[in-house]
């Protein structure tokens, strides 16, 4: 089980941007070429930049998976945001530091035993998944594998690509399904996240049961989403899983 890092040991280095890629409306893909320390997937770095004089620095999952050296983060810019506009201004050569080691408990070792995993992401929360996706342990740990994307419009839905190669991999034990909110969407779900599971329409589609007896379920995301969730979840039965007392449901919380 990886264990916290004391404070004192993280340091910032200097990481060099190889490309950021406005993928669509304001989602960026960076890609930091640095001298990683070994992570797991699912955790996140810090990257810091000067802004108005001053260094700030915030949390952003790794979408890579470990086995590969250059640290892709998958942003979007906020109005007004401080780091993630300046983010946005970096161009290839740019100097961004990057926390080190990264550090996170949001990883497959943390999640609850069971039968299947339930990836649930709203935004750029599909992050953390798609490194853990590509890594032996989530499918060593877990017989099936759902991946619930939720999205306001279809481009959102990224990284299509990767997630067509782990079905090719993986078959039926994976499941990925986009739920985009306001537009029309034929090939997966319409409405948000909460919404297809609420309705059942989510496990119309994977064919099997969301329950306590046998789904572990990770949620990264917007607040919103999460405690909407916890809560529907609930009603079912399952209920947050801690160290000390095992339960169904981890979390990251992104705002
Ligand atoms: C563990 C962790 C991992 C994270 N990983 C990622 C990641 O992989 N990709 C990513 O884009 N962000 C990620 N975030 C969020 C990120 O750290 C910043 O909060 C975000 O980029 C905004 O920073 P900012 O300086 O631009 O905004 P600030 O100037 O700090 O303004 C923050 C304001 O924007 C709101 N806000 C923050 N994020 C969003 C958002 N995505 N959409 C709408 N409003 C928002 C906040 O509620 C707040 O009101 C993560 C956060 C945590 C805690």
């Amino acid at each position: 089980m990886p264990q916290p890092e004391p404070v004192s040991q993280s340091r910032m280095v200097d990481g060099r941007v190889l490309t950021n890629e406005l993928l669509t409306g304001n989602l960026y893909l960076l890609r930091i070429e640095a001298e990683l320390a070994p992570f797991e997937a699912g955790q996140f770095v810090r990257l810091e930049l000067e802004v108005g004089g001053e260094r700030i620095a915030r949390p952003y999952s790794l979408v890579n998976p470990p086995h590969e050296p250059v640290a892709e983060i998958l942003f979007n810019t906020v109005p007004a945001g401080v780091l993630s506009l300046a983010l946005a201004a970096l161009r290839s050569g740019d100097t961004v530091g990057v926390g080190q080691p990264a550090s996170g408990f949001f990883t497959v070792d943390e999640a609850p035993a069971a039968r299947d995993l339930w990836m649930f992401a709203t935004g750029t929360g599909v992050g953390p998944y798609l490194s853990m996706l590509r890594t032996q342990k989530v499918w060593q740990r877990y017989e099936r594998v759902v991946l619930v994307h939720g999205v306001r419009r279809r481009e959102e839905l990224v990284f299509q690509d990767v997630i067509d190669s782990i079905k090719q991999a993986y078959g039926r034990r994976f499941t990925a399904i986009g739920c985009v909110s306001r537009e029309v969407h034929a090939q997966g779900l319409e409405g948000r996240v909460t919404e297809a599971v609420r309705s059942g329409a989510l496990e119309d589609r994977t064919g099997f049961a969301l329950s306590a007896a046998d789904g572990s379920v990770m949620l990264c995301g917007n607040q919103a989403m999460i405690n909407d969730m916890k809560r529907l979840l609930a009603t079912r039965g399952m209920r947050r899983h801690l160290r000390r007392e095992a339960g169904h449901i981890l979390t990251e919380k992104y705002y």
